[in-house]
């Protein structure tokens, strides 16, 4: 089948994207003048709903009924397909309880060039539902904070379930897997990791805890062990990490002249844009307004620099 390219334009270069294989090609060679820049984030993640079954301690999503309406969200994925984004992430809460999420994620590879990925818990996701997603999504990541007894202390489901979960979820497309890293959790990332690979994941990303309500963040003495972890890690997976967490490690972005609101933007449930997803503040979007809120958000985030 012939390679379907999405182009786009940056200060980092001409920058092609297949979303079928997930295949990047950068050409930082070749100048992008300032006024042919892709105006929309490169990509951008969608909280289609705060609902969610599970109660996790570590959760940021408000405890809210927000969820956005089908056809804002469609109108909002045209406009920044149009402007350039390669790529969009729904999650929530959970999405896969969206009442028409099955549609929105086959809209989206019908009716534009974006790729489409989600997070989820997994444990809606059964054989059923992979067969109505498979061709509708190209990438998932699976939440799953260390294994056995560490995993069922935090997601209060079993960990033998999410097993049986995942066999459904590598049958749609390639996964990846989302661990949040904490005390409870780094003495698990070893174990973790060879669950993953062994499985079929490709990715295993990292989420340093980012302090939420009675939560604490990550101690300085934890990260250094992730630190340590990452260094010594020599699987077969591709570990990846949150920007925000991403300073204190040695990392490879090719892309490090298309950073902030350039490389990645979020949108929460109840239809805010914001740089990411912990941030409590943003710019409401009116309908079809995606562009304008971002650069209303660019030049507030401006202000507050000065
Ligand atoms: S599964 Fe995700 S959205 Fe649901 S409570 Fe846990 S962290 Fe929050």
């Amino acid at each position: 089948m012939a390679r379907q390219w999405k182009q786009r334009f940056s200060p980092a270069g001409l920058h092609l994207f297949d979303r079928s294989t997930g295949l990047n090609i950068l050409l930082d060679e070749v100048p992008v003048p300032a006024a042919l820049y892709s105006r929309a984030p490169r990509q951008i993640s969608i909280a289609l709903t705060n609902r969610c079954d599970l109660t996790c301690a570590h959760c940021y999503a408000p405890k809210s009924r927000d969820e956005l309406d089908y056809d804002v969200v469609t109108c909002w994925l045209s406009e920044l397909d149009g402007n350039g984004a390669l790529g969009v992430g729904f999650g929530g809460g959970e999405p896969t309880l969206y009442r028409n999420f099955v549609d929105l994620c086959q809209y989206t590879v019908r009716a534009t060039r974006l790729s489409v990925s989600f997070t989820t818990h997994g444990h809606h996701i059964d054989e059923a539902l992979a067969d109505r997603l498979r061709g509708g999504v190209h990438f998932i990541r699976v939440s799953m904070d260390g294994i056995g007894a560490t995993y069922e202390a935090i997601r209060r489901r079993s960990f033998r379930e999410l097993l049986a979960r995942l066999k459904f979820i590598r049958s749609i497309c390639r996964f990846g897997i989302n661990v949040v890293v904490n005390e409870r959790t780094l003495p698990d990332l070893d174990k973790a990791a060879a669950v993953a690979a062994d499985i079929g994941a490709c990715e295993f990303l990292l989420l340093p805890q980012v302090p939420v309500r009675d939560q604490p963040g990550l101690g300085d003495r934890t990260l250094q062990k992730l630190r340590h972890w990452v260094e010594a890690y020599s699987g077969p997976l591709k570990l990846c990490i949150n920007e925000a967490s991403a300073d204190s490690f040695s990392t490879c972005d090719p892309l490090s002249k298309e950073r902030g609101l350039r490389a990645y933007a979020h949108i929460d449930a109840s239809g805010v844009l914001k740089p990411d997803s912990y941030q409590a503040t943003g710019v409401p979007i009116l309908k079809c307004g995606v562009l304008r809120a971002l650069d209303q958000l660019t030049h507030n985030l401006a202000e507050k620099d000065t």
